[in-house]
């Protein structure tokens, strides 16, 4: 679970909140996205008016909840946070649209989960701010129209390809979130080791940095982690020597892989010979859903190029041969 990049109980509350950004400006990386966000919400400043509909995509930890509250933020408007697989009637929905004030963001987490009845009601939301509720049953049953007040939905999503086409074309504004660069990530490091009062020498940082999968999420904790060894074990002090050592005690490789990523590329090498095998073979003999391989443990492992994804299925790149010590198999000549 220390690589999962998902949130662990308590640290979205407490003690994550000390290090999240708050302002765009805190924000490092995502160059690109950053810039264009930056002159989005200046121009929806400027005219008074609800930015346009926003859908952050990319694996779990690389800032989608981060830039939504910013954006919140920078906008001067309130932020109302909900989930796709909370929001299971429409009426769940109508609660919380009908209590935003003009220009809110409302953030939905995990969009691609959300009940197709519910969705239903979220495209007139989206388009007109409108919502058409039915009352009653049967015969008896009428709509009711309700107006809405302009509002922002800011949609997060591991699965782009999950989204249904008609929920998709209703935001305005589709962001892509990248891995982060080893640099990227080194400053977070430094960031976060001066937020929590730890001095860290430049080159104990970086070695966090390099091992964190590219993901701010993950190097957020595993200098929680290394802090905790150089308290007890060290001087309290943060050298390469005793980040490389905490890494390696904990099971994180030099690329950043932990037991899981390393299974994975396993199963493929010494039972299918470099493959291809097809995603659900995979999820079987790892006993890991199909869902989690592909929103968690595969993207780094492709943005690496230690596997490849072909029709035919996964594939060992050259890489990941070498990467586990073993021998490229000869290519039987065709
Ligand atoms: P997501 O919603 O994409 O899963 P979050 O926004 O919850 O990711 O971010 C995960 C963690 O990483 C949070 O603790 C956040 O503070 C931190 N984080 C994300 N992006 C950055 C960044 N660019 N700079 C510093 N910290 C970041």
């Amino acid at each position: 679970p220390l690589l999962r990049p998902d949130p662990q109980p308590g640290e979205q509350q407490g003690e994550d909140r000390a290090l999240r950004p708050q302002q765009l400006s805190d924000f490092i990386g995502q160059a690109e996205a950053r810039a264009n966000l930056r002159v989005f919400v200046e121009s929806a400043r400027r005219r008074g008016e609800a930015m346009d509909h926003t859908l952050f995509h990319g694996p779990p930890g690389l800032g989608k909840t981060t830039l939504a509250n910013i954006i919140s933020r920078e906008l001067g408007v309130n932020f109302r946070m909900t989930s796709g697989p909370v929001l299971a009637r429409p009426g769940d929905l109508a609660a919380i649209l009908t209590n935003l004030e003009a220009r809110d963001v409302l953030f939905i987490d995990e969009i691609h989960r959300l009940n197709p009845v519910v969705e239903e009601v979220l495209y007139p939301a989206m388009e007109d701010f409108e919502l058409d509720l039915v009352i009653g049953e049967g015969p008896a049953a009428r709509t009711v129209r309700i107006e809405l007040q302009p509002f922002t939905l800011i949609g997060a999503t591991t699965r782009l390809g999950l989204l249904t086409t008609p929920l998709r074309d209703r935001f305005g504004i589709p962001t892509r979130l990248q891995f982060y660069t080893i640099d990227e990530l080194h400053e977070i490091v430094t960031r976060n080791a001066r937020l929590l009062g730890i001095p860290a020498e430049a080159e104990g940082a970086r070695e966090i940095a390099s091992r964190a999968r590219g993901t701010p999420r993950i190097a957020g904790r595993l200098l929680r982690r290394v802090v905790d060894f150089a308290l007890v074990e060290g001087d309290g002090h943060l050298s390469r020597a005793l980040a490389d050592s905490a890494l390696t005690r904990l099971g994180v490789d030099t690329l950043g892989l932990d037991s899981a990523d390393r299974r994975y590329l396993r199963l493929i090498a010494e039972n299918y010979g470099g493959g291809p095998v097809g995603v659900e073979t995979m999820s079987a003999a790892l006993s890991e859903s199909r869902d989690a391989l592909e929103e968690v443990i595969e993207p780094y492992l492709l943005q690496q190029g230690l596997i490849q994804r072909t029709p035919r299925g996964r594939m060992l790149a050259q890489k990941a041969w070498r990467h586990l010590g073993l021998e490229i198999p000869q290519q039987p000549d065709s």
